[in-house]
């Protein structure tokens, strides 16, 4: 190999460079991952100052690498509070939506023995973002591709307690109800009534009701200890519409 004139000195202090450069570059898979990691923490201050309160889901938020769960043109918009395109015509939710949802659906109770059913995988960032939070997470797609990419994700990303399934989310799981807390992230025109059935008492489920062309509303419904149902408005979303299994 020609070396410039270098003095002894130099050429070590090169060669020291090269190899400790080198077996890093060779050994990790993601080098990038960590850039990320100052705009995650400028979200986490943006959802706070928009109103989202409880600590543990902004944990959560701070934790989920929100860059690996958009296609990889769009990596650098991930950390925006927009909701973003992720193919067959289908969105990621903005991100003060996922944690308004899940600071509805999970606070004042310990969420930690928590079984949660999500409607709708999408890219399954929502799902990760509750699996750090609750024990397991259930979560239904109905478009076979979305499913089948989610469940991989998740998987390499190490998301061990989710679990994930290609079908139609007005159905349920019913082999896994209740649950203590249902999150649905496509918007049907009425509060589906089977998802209502596998709610466990206590439970919360939280659903944006309404058509695209008309307004729609995040909703709170809760069961009571005694299987009472009580609805509760919370704010005007626009979500993608919750479609129906034959249309598959
Ligand atoms: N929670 C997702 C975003 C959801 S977008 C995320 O974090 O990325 C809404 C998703 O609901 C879409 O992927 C859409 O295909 C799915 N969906 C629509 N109707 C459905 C149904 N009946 N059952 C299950 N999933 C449905």
């Amino acid at each position: 190999m020609f070396l410039p004139p270098l003095g002894r000195l130099k050429a070590a202090l090169f060669s020291l460079l090269v190899f400790s450069i080198l077996p890093a570059c060779g050994t990790d898979p993601r080098p990038d991952t960590d850039i990320f990691s100052d705009r995650r923490r400028a979200l986490v201050d943006e959802l706070r100052q928009e109103g989202i309160r409880d600590e543990s889901v902004l944990r959560a938020i701070g934790s989920v690498p929100r860059h690996l769960f958009v296609p990889g043109y769009l990596s650098l918009l991930a950390y925006a509070n927009h909701p973003l395109p992720i193919g067959h015509d289908q969105t990621i939710s903005q991100p003060y939506i996922v944690a308004a949802m899940t600071e509805a659906a999970l606070t004042g109770r310990d969420s930690r023995r928590m079984r949660v059913l999500e409607i709708g995988t999408g890219s399954g960032y929502q799902a990760a973002v509750l699996s750090v939070l609750v024990k397991e997470v259930y979560t239904i797609e109905i478009v076979p591709d979305l499913a089948k990419s989610a469940e991989a994700r998740l998987k390499e990303l190490g998301y061990r307690n989710v679990f994930v399934l290609a079908g139609d989310g007005y159905k349920g799981w019913p082999t896994k109800a209740p649950f203590d807390v249902i999150i649905v992230t496509a918007a049907p025109p009425e509060i589906p009534a089977e998802l209502v059935r596998q709610l466990a008492r206590s439970g919360h489920m939280v659903v944006p009701v309404g058509d695209l062309a008309e307004n729609q509303t995040l909703t709170l419904i809760e069961k009571s200890d005694t299987g009472a149902v009580s609805i509760v408005p919370l704010l005007p979303v626009r979500f993608v519409p919750m479609v129906h299994g034959d249309t598959e």
